[in-house]
């Protein structure tokens, strides 16, 4: 995810060198499928001998076939069981359309909107991840291919129940998705008791961009945030978090019922993975002066 000093695709191995951790993390590839570059970023597509296909912007890994599970379920349903009852859903990125699909398995939601810059991320995802576009087609989604920024300071005041910010780095295009500004127009637009979460990298090597994401929030008004954390190998140091900002009501607790009833399958998320993720390592309480 986070900028990688090269990456190499020597000797079958996708390598993403990640020199902020002084890290990498490699894929052996059978081949690569498809390069090219967009007006946003690059965008490869490889095939690898055991973790599926895998998409890589602008040098990062983003999605593989194997492992997406974990990222998608932890960016959708605890939010969305967080929520009493969430109509109205805006993702703001998520171009590989995997959580959509995962927002979509619940019946609440009556609307979701996935805001993705570079259409060709979807279209590349429709091809070779279509287990994840599955759901594109379900007439409560809607795909528009504009700027998640733009889109979002232009909504109805208090029209949004939930937002979910599956966005790249804060670089190029992401970048003012990590601002108070952005989450000033987040705020305005969800509905009292609204929730935003967003991808915020890792707790091992990004505490800096965690802690200046949670303080934008309060100052841009949301009442509670809380960071969740949980697995995410294809990511530096393979561990990973969002964090979630709510606006007129705190944080404590979800609909642990509705969880443990849910009516659709997953493979990571439940009851007590949503707990564990609310835990906060030391390091953690003390950054956050909790
Ligand atoms: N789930 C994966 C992850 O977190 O790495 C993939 C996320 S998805 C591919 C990230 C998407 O955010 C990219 O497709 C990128 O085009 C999109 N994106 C970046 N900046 C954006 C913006 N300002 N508005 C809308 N989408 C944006």
């Amino acid at each position: 995810m986070s900028a990688p000093q090269q990456n190499a695709t020597a000797q079958n191995w996708f390598t993403e060198q990640h020199a902020r951790s002084g890290s990498s993390f490699g894929l052996r590839i059978k081949e690569r499928l498809h390069a090219e570059q967009t007006p946003y970023q690059s965008i490869e597509i490889y095939d690898t001998t055991d973790w599926g296909k895998l998409m890589v912007i602008d040098g990062c890994t983003m999605v593989s076939t194997r492992d997406n599970f974990l990222y998608h379920e932890m960016m959708s349903h605890p939010v969305l069981f967080t929520h009493a009852r969430a109509k109205r859903v805006v993702i703001i990125g998520g171009g590989d359309c995997g959580t959509l699909r995962e927002v979509l398995r619940h019946e609440e939601v009556e609307h979701a909107v996935q805001v993705e810059i570079d259409e060709r991320v979807t279209r590349l995802a429709e091809q070779y991840f279509p287990e994840l576009c599955e759901s594109n087609a379900d007439p409560r989604a809607e795909l528009l291919f504009i700027d998640g920024i733009k889109y979002m300071a232009e909504q109805e005041p208090e029209s949004i129940d939930v937002v979910i910010v599956d966005s790249t780095d804060p670089v190029g295009p992401a970048e003012g998705l990590f601002n108070a500004d952005f989450y000033a127009s987040c705020h305005r637009a969800l509905r009292p008791s609204g929730i935003l979460v967003q991808q915020s990298e890792s707790p091992l090597v990004h505490l800096d961009l965690i802690k200046s994401m949670r303080t934008a929030m309060r100052v841009a008004d949301f009442q509670a945030v809380k960071t969740l954390l949980f697995p995410q190998p294809l990511y530096p140091t393979g561990w990973w978090s969002c964090t979630m900002a709510r606006k007129g009501a705190d944080l404590s607790g979800f609909r642990e019922r509705g969880a443990a009833t849910k009516q659709f399958a997953t493979r990571y998320y439940n009851v007590d993975m949503h707990k564990a993720a609310l835990a906060l390592p030391e390091f953690m309480r003390e950054a956050f002066g909790e």
